[in-house]
This record gives structure tokens, C-alpha cells and sequence, in this order.
């Protein structure tokens, strides 16, 4: 019960707007003094014809900023809405802050289930009659041509019970006819709530925990370490860096059960791609029901399901993407982030956030503990365990899959000389060969990312970089002057496309292209006999595709896969004892600061295919640039030594995790004003802080320059501290809000993972 001084509101509205992205106060109203909490979802009147809107109550307090008598009355609360806890509207305001959008946009993050639908029901359609009655009575309906009856008789006479989806579906019959046949007294419609469960079927059935795993030594001191801290009662950040295979999540589950015997919940994010049946039977053999599901094919009803679950406390365990960070468990003891380095941690709509960050903050707000894995940890992670920001544990055998594979780099200019133009190298022929007359499977891997367009030097590996930012250019050839010109995606740098190449002279300079289809059609020229499969985003726009390629793989149905990146992550294939990765500079150039880590994230992946089981796995990685870094650290499997020149270059360039980025991007439906705003808010950036000298790149136009008629500009503040750019980023929400841009409007994104 409130105190009856607490009567009002402030209210966040749900438009997304600048202009309103503020606290709203309101009345409330007698009736809903009691019923009101911080949280909840209302419908509220407002603006000048006081139409409903939906609105979010962030604080109830007795204080009125206005006069009393001119305030406007809450109308009612939303039924079914979802309230948000106390501390997701903390967390929601953080991510405002710190990343730059609306409250709404940020509320609405962290409540990813707008609305509470109801309860899935199941309806079955039922047989009044016997058996025999049924029977008759289809041949009744026969004779009277009533075909829907006559059928749905007939096959209730054979079945007692249908679902009614198959009723209506296969049997196509209308609703009306089961109504129709309702009113006779025949049938009976039946309906059924059930509790959407996430759990499969089979496993739902007859689940019961496997006896655990032995942890080893290594594994051991890991979970002992932080299950300490953890009953100590210290909180902090740990970094597991293991390589595939190395029992990382035998250390997650361990510890998640410790997590719970001290009456904890633990959050656990998997990328969406690596969310594998395997690993999900292995969390459920282990804890059964306490744990539930999260991923993008869940309806919004079995959505809500699981967060109603979880709120209630039902279940301990949630696994999933991104989003499952906003799980309203009450006990939050523990956050775990697997493959913590993949991109899609970070979102790519508003507001830009990254789920370890996120996670951070959550886990200071819950007091409960983090922990990352990778393979391959990002550069942010590394840089801060290196700082002792965060605790650093490493596991560095593989236990099971057997050795690591052999690598074999080789150099496509030496390919050129010797008069070998096939994207094949000579090495990869053979060793595809040889794994056809074996009956071996090979998996070939070209990275979509190449499409961006960098141009190099087939004959001497040279790239055409900006002076500026140190990043490859990209080609646009203009289709009216059928010209090319190269340009940086960073600060807009512009020049004429070559010829030549500006270091040996040789004709072959390119923009590099080559896709998944081409090197599909290559390898039936070149291999007649071989079984191939294609997965990239063409053959996967089903739904069930990505699924269906994989186990077609899997049942050696084929002898190669080409694909994109989504084939390098997580699945295991005993008989895949060869990796060709076609154009490792393909990643290498992508015209970002994160191409280098990007890159050695894929080979390092790429490379963790081969040889899993007893057989021995080689790698064929191919490059123009044999000699970069990233290739050489790569090869080796030498995360540290990449570690070190990648750092040093960012240091050297102020990209992050050393210094700070944040992008601006104006959006117009006008191209000059467009470009006149970027430059304004550019030059206001510039001098927001003068003392703090922060380094501006641009405004320039983004590198898809219109998208739906809306012109997009943009423009680069980098910064050691990151904090001065949010206080850039203040300054320039402030300095919007004054002015009238009714079509405009600017997204902010920090420490971007992708080109605009
Ligand atoms: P990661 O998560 O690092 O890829 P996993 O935890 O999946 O590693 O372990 C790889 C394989 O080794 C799995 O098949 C797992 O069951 C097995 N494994 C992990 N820890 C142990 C252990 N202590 N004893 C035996 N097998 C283990
Ligand atoms: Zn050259
Ligand atoms: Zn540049």
C-alpha cells in the first residue's frame, strides 16, 4: 500500500521522438492509487486533443512540478501489459545514456515482450457420437451433398478426437461447419490451456540429469576460483579463454550449479547461430525444467510464457541471444557470454547497444557475477583482462576431437605467376582430391564480406588503403561515367580508381568479387564426381533450410559444403578432415578498424572444423597478403601475438578498445540539408570541448548514401575517454532538440561493429 501523499506519475510516452523523450507528470487518479506501480504500462491522455496513449510510469512520488489543478489524470492501467521492474527501468535509463536513444527505445529494450498474450490454447475437436452413429451419419450428409460434414464424420468415425488445426487445415473445413455440426449435438469443440514449454519434446519426456562430467584439474580451479568469490560475496568479471572443444561449457554448467544451490538465477547468451540442439540438450540433461529457451522462432505468446516463468521464478536458467539479458529473474547471480567476441551481441537497431556492456551494468545492479568465453576474445575483453580489469583464465587443450589441425597458408600472387587462375589453389586441388578418393568431407569457406569491394594487386598483394584511416577503400563505379572511384567508408577520402597498380605496375588490380555460387559452379568444373551443398543467404531464406543443409551434411549426403561465415561456427562434423578458406583478405579488407579481428576470429573458427574426430584435419588458408599479421598469427593458432600488433595498431590509430568512436549518422529526406547538418553538428562536436580535442573524421556521405529515399551522412568522433563522448553526444541530443528539423533525425552508435 502507497502512502495516500504519493499521487503522481511521471510517465514516459510511447512515441519515440526526441521531442517527447522526457517525463511526462500526471494525476493519479483515486481508483488506481493502490493498483499503480513503478513499471507499469497505462494509458494516459495527451498532447492537445488528449488523445490515448500508451505510456510506462518510471516514478510515483507525492512531489508535483506543476501546478496540481493543471496536471491531466492517468486514464487506467493497460491490461496485460508487462511491467517492468524497478531495475530494468535503471538498466533502460543506462542504456539511454550510454548509447544514446529515446527512453522509450531504451524501455522498450529491455522489455521485449510488449504485451502479454493469452495463454496458447489447444482445440480439439470431439466426437459426441459413437463410433458407428459417426459413421452413418457421413453417409447421411453424403447423400444430402453436404461433402465438409460427410468428410469430417468419416474421419471422426475412424478417430475419435481430432486437433482441430488438422480439421480446419487438411481437412479443410470451415469453422462454420463445425459449428454448424455443433448445434446438431454431434461434435464438441474442447479447448485446452497449456503452458508453452520451450523444452523438447522428447526431452520433456522422461528427463532425467546424466551423470556429470569429471571436471579436470584445470576445468576445477576455474569453477573453484570464481564459486569462492562468488560465496565471498565478491562480484567481478572473469574471462575464460579456451579454444573450441577445450570444456568451457562443462565450467558454465558447473558453475551455474553452484550459482543455484546458493539460490541464485543465472542468464546464459549464446549467439543465436551457435544455439545448437546439442548444446541445448546438454543444459537440459543437466538441469531439466529449471532451464528455459529463448530465440528468435518463439512467438510472442511463448515469449511472454518464459518471461512470465522466469518473473515468477519458475525457472534458474535462461539460455539465448541478445535479448535474453532482459530476463526479469528476481535472483540474478550470475551472467554468462559465450563466444563473447561475435557481432550480433551488439544490436543494430536502436539504441546500438552491446550485451557485454550491458551485461556489465546489469551485473553491478544485481551484484551478480560475469563471465565470458571465447575462442578468440574480443580485443575490448583481452585488453581489459590485460589491464587486470577483469580475471583471465585459459584453457588450452582441446579434451575430445583430437589434435589441432595443420594449417597451410598459401600465397595466390605465387599461384598468378605460375599460371594458375583458378580460385583454386594448387595445394587445395590436391587435398580436395584426395579427400573425394578417401571419402573425406571438405568444407570451403568464403566470407560474404568481401562484397564491400576493396581493390588489390593480384600480382603483388598491394590493397589501396585511405591515408587517413588506414582501412582498405572500397570500389563504386558510377554507372553514367563508367568510371570507378575508391572511397574510404571512415572520413569519405575519394580517388580515381587505378589502372595499374600504383606499386608494380602489374594490370592485374581488381576489386575483388567472388561468391558462393561461383565457386559452387567452379568446383562441378573442376570436380564433376563431388557432392556439393551451398549455404549462404540465398539457400537458407527458409526457415528450416539452415537446418536441413547442415544435417544433409551431416548424414554425408555431400562431399563439400561451400559456404559463407555461417558454416564455420559450432557445428562439428566427424568426417570433415579439410578447410579451404578461399580469400582470407576478403575479411581482411573490409574497409573497417575490426577487419583484422574479424578476421582472425574466422580463420581461428574456420580452422577448428577440421579434424574433430580421430581423423587428422588440415587447413588451407589462401591470401594475397600472406605476410599480414593476422594470417601469420592465425596460422600459428597465436591468439597473444595477434593480440600485440592488433593493439598497437589501434593504439596507434585511436580505434577502439584503446581510444573510443562514436558515430553519428544524419538521417534526411533532403540530400543538402542533409550534408549542411552533418557538417554543422560535426563543427559543434569539434568544439563542444575544445580543452579535450577530440579528433572529428568527416561528415561524409555513408557508403550506402540512400535508403528509402532517406539521405544518410555520417561522421566519426574518436576519443581515448568515453565518457567525453557521451558528453558530445548530450551536447548534440541538446542542441537537436532546440532546433526545428522536422525531417531529420540523427542516430548515435559507440564503438561501431559495422560500415555505414
Ligand atoms: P567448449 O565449450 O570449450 O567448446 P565443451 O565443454 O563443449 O568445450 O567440451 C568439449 C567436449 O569435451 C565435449 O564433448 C564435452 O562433453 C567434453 N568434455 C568437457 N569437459 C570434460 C571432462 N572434464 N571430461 C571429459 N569430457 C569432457
Ligand atoms: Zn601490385
Ligand atoms: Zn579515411
Amino acid at each position: 500500500m502507497k502512502s495516500m501523499g504519493n499521487c503522481f506519475a511521471n510517465i514516459i510516452v510511447d512515441i519515440s521522438h526526441e521531442k517527447v523523450d522526457r517525463p511526462f507528470q500526471y494525476r493519479i487518479p483515486d481508483a488506481l492509487q493502490d493498483a499503480l506501480s513503478v513499471g507499469m504500462a497505462v494509458m494516459i491522455p495527451f498532447g492537445r486533443g488528449n488523445n490515448l496513449i500508451k505510456g510506462y510510469v518510471i516514478e510515483i512520488t507525492d512531489h508535483a512540478e506543476y501546478d496540481e489543478s493543471r496536471l491531466k489524470m492517468v486514464d487506467s492501467i493497460v491490461e496485460g501489459g508487462i511491467s517492468a521492474q524497478g531495475d530494468m527501468l535503471r538498466l533502460a535509463w543506462w542504456i539511454k545514456e550510454n548509447y544514446g536513444s529515446t527512453m522509450i527505445a531504451a524501455l522498450k529494450t529491455v522489455l521485449p515482450v510488449k504485451k502479454k498474450l493469452k495463454q496458447i490454447v489447444k482445440k480439439t475437436v470431439v466426437c459426441k457420437v459413437d463410433a458407428e452413429t459417426a459413421g452413418i451419419k457421413a453417409e447421411e450428409y453424403e447423400s444430402k451433398h453436404q461433402k465438409a460434414k460427410a468428410r469430417l464424420m468419416r474421419e471422426l468415425s475412424i478417430q475419435q478426437i481430432l486437433p482441430q488445426a488438422l480439421v480446419t487445415g487438411k481437412l479443410n473445413i470451415t469453422t462454420q461447419t463445425i459449428q454448424s455440426l455443433e448445434r446438431e449435438g454431434i461434435i464438441e469443440v474442447q479447448t485446452e490451456d497449456i503452458y508453452r514449454s520451450t523444452l523438447p519434446k522428447n526431452i520433456a519426456d522422461g528427463w532425467q540429469q546424466k551423470t556429470k562430467k569429471q571436471l579436470s584439474e584445470k576445468q576445477n580451479e576455474i569453477v573453484d576460483r570464481i564459486a569462492t568469490d562468488f560465496r565471498e560475496g565478491i562480484r567481478q568479471t572473469y574471462l575464460l579463454h579456451g579454444v573450441t572443444g577445450s570444456g568451457k561449457t562443462e565450467v558454465y554448467m558447473e558453475l551455474i550449479e553452484r550459482v543455484i544451490a546458493e539460490g541464485k538465477q543465472a542468464i546464459v547468451l549464446i549467439p543465436e547461430i551457435a544455439l545448437t540442439y546439442q548444446t541445448l540438450v546438454r543444459f537440459y540433461q543437466r538441469f531439466g525444467d529449471k532451464v528455459s529457451v529463448m530465440n528468435s522462432r518463439l512467438s510472442a505468446g511463448e515469449r511472454s510464457d518464459q518471461y512470465e516463468r522466469a518473473a515468477k521464478g519458475d525457472i534458474d536458467i535462461m539460455i539465448g541471444p541478445r535479448s535474453a539479458l532482459f530476463t526479469p529473474f528476481e535472483r540474478l547471480g550470475l551472467v554468462i557470454i559465450d563466444e563473447e567476441h561475435e557481432g550480433s551481441y551488439k544490436s543494430e537497431g536502436m539504441p546500438k547497444y552491446h550485451a557485454r556492456e550491458v551485461a556489465g551494468e546489469l551485473c553491478r545492479m544485481k551484484g551478480a557475477s560475469l563471465l565470458l568465453g571465447s575462442a578468440t576474445p574480443s580485443l575490448e575483453s583481452y585488453y581489459r583482462a590485460k589491464s587486470g580489469e577483469i580475471k583471465l583464465f585459459e584453457l588450452k587443450e582441446r579434451l575430445a576431437g583430437g589434435e589441432l589441425p595443420k594449417v597451410y597458408v598459401e600465397d595466390l600472387r605465387k599461384e598468378l605467376k605460375s599460371g594458375n587462375r583458378s580460385i583454386f589453389s594448387r595445394r587445395l586441388q590436391t587435398l580436395i582430391g584426395d579427400r573425394l578418393a578417401k571419402g573425406e568431407q571438405t568444407m570451403l569457406f568464403i566470407n560474404r564480406r568481401g562484397y564491400a569491394g576493396f581493390v588489390s594487386c593480384r600480382a603483388c598483394g598491394h590493397v589501396m588503403k585511405c591515408p587517413h584511416c588506414d582501412v582498405s577503400l572500397s570500389e563504386h563505379t558510377d554507372r553514367y561515367r563508367k568510371t570507378s572511384r575508391l572511397v574510404c567508408h571512415y572520413c569519405g577520402y575519394e580517388t580515381q580508381g587505378v589502372s595499374n597498380c600504383p606499386k608494380c605496375g602489374s594490370k592485374y588490380i581488381l576489386g575483388f568479387r567472388a561468391g558462393t555460387q561461383q565457386i559452387e559452379e567452379l568446383l562441378h568444373r573442376e570436380f564433376p564426381q563431388a557432392r556439393v551443398l551451398r549455404m549462404d543467404a540465398d539457400t537458407t531464406k527458409n526457415k528450416d533450410s539452415y537446418e536441413q543443409i547442415l544435417s544433409q551434411f551431416a548424414n554425408e549426403e555431400a562431399d563439400i559444403l561451400v559456404g559463407t561465415q555461417m558454416i564455420v561456427k559450432g557445428h562439428d562434423f566427424a568426417k570433415v578432415t579439410l578447410v579451404g578458406v578461399l580469400a582470407a583478405d576478403m575479411s581482411l579488407y573490409a574497409g573497417d578498424y575490426r577487419a583484422g579481428e574479424r578476421t582472425f576470429q574466422l580463420l581461428t573458427q574456420a580452422a577448428g572444423r577440421a579434424g574433430r574426430s580421430a581423423l587428422p584435419g588440415e587447413v588451407v588458408i589462401q591470401t594475397y597478403q600472406p605476410e599480414h599479421y593476422t594470417i601469420i598469427h592465425a596460422a600459428n593458432q597465436d591468439y597473444e601475438g595477434f593480440y600485440e600488433e592488433e593493439i598497437a595498431y589501434r593504439d596507434l590509430m585511436l580505434y577502439p578498445p584503446v581510444a573510443h568512436m562514436m558515430a553519428v549518422l544524419v538521417l534526411s529526406k533532403d540530400e543538402l540539408s542533409g550534408m549542411a547538418r552533418s557538417r554543422e553538428l560535426a563543427d559543434r562536436a569539434k568544439h563542444c570541448c575544445p580543452d579535450k580535442r577530440p579528433v572529428i573524421i568527416g561528415p561524409s556521405e555513408a557508403s550506402i548514401g540512400r535508403i528509402n529515399d532517406i539521405y544518410r551522412n555520417i561522421f566519426y568522433i574518436k576519443h581515448r575517454g568515453y565518457q567525453v563522448l557521451v558528453d558530445i553526444k548530450d551536447d548534440l541530443e541538446r542542441f537537436i532538440n532546440t532546433m526545428q528539423w522536422e525531417s531529420d533525425s540523427v542516430q548515435f552508435d559507440f564503438d561501431p561493429m559495422n560500415n555505414y
